[in-house]
Parts: structure tokens; sequence; C-alpha cells
């Protein structure tokens, strides 16, 4: 039987727990048991009780879940939870499997130490995105979150309404809505956004993207900025140079001056977040406008964000929200965890464990194994 451990998540501010009671029989039918840490699953709305009678072992310590586990999953570990993750590594042991979100690109020290004490690391940020990767992709089930939680987060704060209402008190014009950035999390706040009734246009340098925002009912906006190559071949964007940028800002002014609301959600893996909302930017937007940057993690899209906070300046509210899956704790737990299952099915069958690193999925998520760093993340 392959021990399966999940302790309490300890970053601060997280409500996400990596596995929830649902899965617990899916374990069981691989061979493997689940180990986890008393109220682990509380914040997200799973209790003790939820557990045991799924099966699931619930033990009082985090040290209890470590001694006994060969599979540790977490939603934060390493760099993503820099300083209790340090110290998880302590409970750690040599050929012990560790998977969760570790943000590899920011947290290099970490990954070495790990490496040093023989844990076999798996990085869920690295998950390739193919069609065979998709039900593992917690990268995905997470930005549909944020890009849900955005536009009731630009909603609440908007002065307006997003409807176009007729009403005998006059007409109430619909709330124009502009989205930088269409992948997952554009993407799902575009539909949100119309499903709320906006009038929602959008942007991103990837051309492939045009016919996926049309398709949900907005306008994208063309700048002539977009080519094949801004997009690598893992579907990406690439880094595009500041002289790119420079132009991308001078064009988005106008429709940026336009819009009641922005949201902005590029990025490019393992690097910082463009600016492409600039201080004149917002100055010349309308008072009562919102901007919710969920690029704030990354530094940002608009060069005012303040990660965690709201702000106002020059009568525009600026939000910067950070861990915004968080902030969904039971359904962001519920696709976590499906992701987490189906992941750790690649590498267990029959109660063994067997990591083949011909399986493309393995491999370019592996982060450390045999005491070495193996990812060409870190070449
Ligand atoms: P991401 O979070 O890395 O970036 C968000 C968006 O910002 C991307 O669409 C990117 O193109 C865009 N962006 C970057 N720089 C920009 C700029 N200067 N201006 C405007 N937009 C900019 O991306 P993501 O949401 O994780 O998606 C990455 C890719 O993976 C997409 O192509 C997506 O469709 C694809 N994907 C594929 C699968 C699958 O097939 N299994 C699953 C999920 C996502």
């Amino acid at each position: 039987m392959v021990k399966i451990g999940v302790p309490k998540e300890t970053y601060p501010g997280e409500t996400r727990v990596a596995i929830i009671p649902a899965n617990v029989q899916q374990f069981k039918k691989i061979g493997a048991e689940v180990i986890i840490e008393s109220g682990a699953g509380e914040k997200a709305g799973f209790t003790d009780a939820e557990y045991l009678e799924k099966g699931a072992q619930v033990v009082k310590t985090r040290k209890e879940v470590f001694e006994n586990a060969d599979v540790i999953l977490q939603v934060r570990a390493l760099g993503a939870n820099p300083e209790m993750g340090k110290k998880d590594i302590a409970l750690m042991r040599e050929g012990q499997i560790l998977i969760g979100f570790m943000e590899p690109f920011f947290a290099k020290d970490l990954v070495e130490e790990v490496a040093k004490k023989g844990v076999i690391s798996f990085a869920l940020e690295l998950l390739p995105r193919t069609s065979r990767a998709q039900s593992m992709d917690v990268l995905s089930s997470m930005a549909t979150i944020s890009g849900y939680k955005a536009v009731l987060l630009a909603a609440s704060h908007l002065p307006k309404m997003f409807p176009m209402l007729t009403t005998a008190a006059g007409t109430v014009l619909p709330a124009n809505v502009f989205v930088i950035g269409a992948g997952v999390a554009g993407l799902q706040a575009i539909a949100t956004a119309r499903r709320l009734g906006a009038v929602v246009k959008a942007y991103d340098i990837r051309p492939a993207t045009k016919q996926e925002v049309e398709s949900l009912g907005a306008k994208f906006v063309e700048l002539g900025l977009e080519s094949q190559e801004a997009e690598d071949k893992g579907g990406y964007a690439r880094d595009m140079g500041e002289e790119f940028y420079r132009k991308q800002r001078e064009m988005l002014t106008k429709v940026v001056a336009e819009s009641d609301v922005v949201i902005s959600t590029a990025a490019v893996p393992g690097k910082k977040a463009p600016i492409l909302i600039t201080e004149d930017m917002v100055k010349n937007m309308k008072p009562g406008s919102v901007i919710v940057d969920l690029a704030a993690e990354r530094g940002g899209n608009c060069e005012l964000t303040k990660p965690g906070e709201v702000i106002e300046k020059y009568g525009v509210t600026i939000i910067g929200p950070v861990n915004v899956p968080a902030t969904v704790p039971y359904h962001a737990s519920q696709m976590y965890s499906k992701n987490i299952t189906n992941f750790c099915m690649l590498f267990i069958k029959n109660g063994e464990i067997n990591i083949n690193l011909n399986d493309d999925i393995l491999s370019s998520t592996l982060l450390t194994k045999d005491g070495k760093l193996t990812n060409p993340i870190f070449d």
C-alpha cells in the first residue's frame, strides 16, 4: 500500500487543501491510502469526519504525516511557501516524493536543498499544456477561478452596474470591460463579464486567441502587433522585450481610457509580468474606473499596482489581488484535488510506485531526483 500524506497548508492566508474527501476512494483503487493532518480541509469546508468516512487516516501532527507518507501532496511547497516550505524539508527523507506548486523559477536555493535530501520533487507549474495533461492541469484550474473572481472584484468596486437596463427611470448603459491577456484566466474573465451583461473587449499577443475571444461574444482589439512569434512551442507567450511593450502601451492607451474596467492577466512564464498600463494611462481613465491586476503576484501589468492591496489613484481603483484561488477554497480545492489525484495515477499502480521518465508529463515536472536538479529550467 502506498501512503499518501496531506499536511495542512501553512502559507499565510492559504485556505485550500491538496486532497478532498471525494478523491480518497480513487487512491484506494490504485492501492494507496491517504493520511491527512487533522484540520487540513477545515478552511476549505471539509471536516476530519468526512475524510474518515471516505477511508482516510486522520493524524494529529504534521510530523506524523511526513514520517508515514511515501508521497507528500501539497498546494504550496518549497518556493510557493518559502518560510514553512523550508522547514518542511527537515521533515523529509531520501526517496520521499513531494508534489505541489513550488515556484521553481524563483526558488532555486530551496530546490537545491530538497535535492540534497534525496527527495523526488515534482513542480506542477511545469506541466505541459497538452491534451493528455489536461486532467492534471492545476494552472488552468486555478486560473479559471482567478478569472471568475477578478470580474466579481471589479463589479463590486465599480460605481456602475455591469448590465444594460431599460427601466422606468431611464436607460442604464452597460459597463465596458477590457481584458488584457486571453489565456485561461482572461477567457474566464470574459465569459463571466459577459454573463453579467458587460460589453467586453480583449487583447492578447498570441493571434490564436482572437477566435477564442470572439467565440465568447467579446470583441478582439486589433493592434497589429500580434504575431506567431509571440507564442513559444508550449503555447505560452514569449518575452517580447521593452521596445515591443512600449509600442503596445502606446496602442493600448485609447482602449484603456474608454474602459470602465480593465482586467489584466498578461504573463510570461518564469519572468516578471510586462508593464502594459502606465501611470499616464491610469490618469487618462474616467474617475471611478477599476483595474484588477491579476498579474500582481508577478509584479503586475499596471505600473501602480501594489500586490495584495486596493489603492485609489487619480480616481481609479487599482486592485492587486494575490492568491485569488484561496478566496474560493471549496471549488479551488475540489479542482486541485482532482488534478493532483490524476497526476498520481501516472506513477502509482497496484499499490506500487513506478516513475517512468519516458512519460513527458513526469519528466517535464520533475525537479529533483537522486540528489540532483533534473529540470532543464535550471540549465
Ligand atoms: P499565462 O498565464 O502564462 O498568460 C496569460 C496570457 O497573457 C496568455 O494568453 C499570454 O499570451 C498573454 N500575454 C503575455 N504577454 C502579453 C502581452 N504583452 N500582451 C497581451 N497578452 C499577453 O497563460 P495561460 O493562461 O496559462 O495559457 C497559456 C497557454 O496554454 C494558452 O495558449 C492556453 O490556451 C494554453 N493551454 C492549453 C491547454 C491544453 O491544451 N491542455 C490547457 C490550458 C492552457
